[in-house]
């Protein structure tokens, strides 16, 4: 049974959650504070975390950090709209995802899901090394991209960037994360880089660039690799 830890102070969305969890065979704890959610966490050993980021005691991002000092669970981040700041900052701490609120609970599932299915994914093949989409395929081992049965030259900073996308698929990456990967730098003022390289990489490899379906920009965020 996958356990699902659910952090969140709202009692009207904490029922609502573990209704509709345990419906679905989710194993769940329900914590509406973070001292009682890093207890549980410990106690318990979810499979899961969803952390609502406005909790009375502590700072969500706090959370993230203290869990991320000594376990790899997923945490999916519940956040309120418009607070973009508080998102990339959950993210940077170690967060997988996040989805704003209010949301549809047959999106949550399928980001619940697909946060499980990540780390199932990575336990039982470590290596993936054949990225296959409709319109073009990515070899990690021989480094090699083909579109349309032709190779695609990519420049090896062009190459990284696509390496950390595709190896997390459907996850945002966020642009600090991307800028201290490929260049070492954290600054915000760098973002430049990432949308000229971004742009090369959708005219080499999308079949409409501007409409982008693989390289998924997620607007003052990140980026996403849908596959
Ligand atoms: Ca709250």
């Amino acid at each position: 049974m996958t356990r699902v830890l659910v952090v969140e102070d709202d009692p009207q969305l904490v029922r609502a959650l573990v209704i509709n969890l345990q419906a679905r065979h989710y194993g769940v704890d329900a914590a509406p504070d973070g001292a009682t959610a890093l207890r549980l966490a410990a106690a318990r050993q979810p499979d899961v975390v969803l952390l609502d980021l406005g909790l009375p005691d502590m700072d969500g991002v706090d959370i993230i950090k203290g869990l991320r000092g000594w376990s790899r669970v997923p945490i999916l981040v519940l956040s309120a709209r418009q607070a973009s700041d508080e998102k990339v900052a959950a993210l940077d701490a170690g967060a997988d995802d996040y989805i704003t609120k209010p949301f549809s609970m047959n999106e949550l599932l399928a980001r619940l899901r697909a946060a499980v299915r990540r780390t199932e994914d990575n336990t039982a093949a470590p290596e993936t090394t054949l990225v296959e989409t409709e319109d073009f395929s990515i070899d990690l081992l021989a480094k090699k991209a083909v579109r349309g049965g032709r190779d695609v030259r990519l420049t090896p900073t062009e190459w990284h960037l696509l390496e950390i996308l595709v190896t997390n698929p459907g996850r945002l990456i966020t642009q600090k994360h991307l800028l201290q990967e490929v260049w070492g730098v954290s600054q915000s003022n760098k973002t430049n880089y990432l949308r000229v390289y971004m742009a090369q990489l959708r005219r080499k490899l999308e079949k409409d660039p501007s409409h982008p379906h693989y390289l998924i920009t997620e607007p003052g965020m990140g980026y996403r690799f849908e596959g």
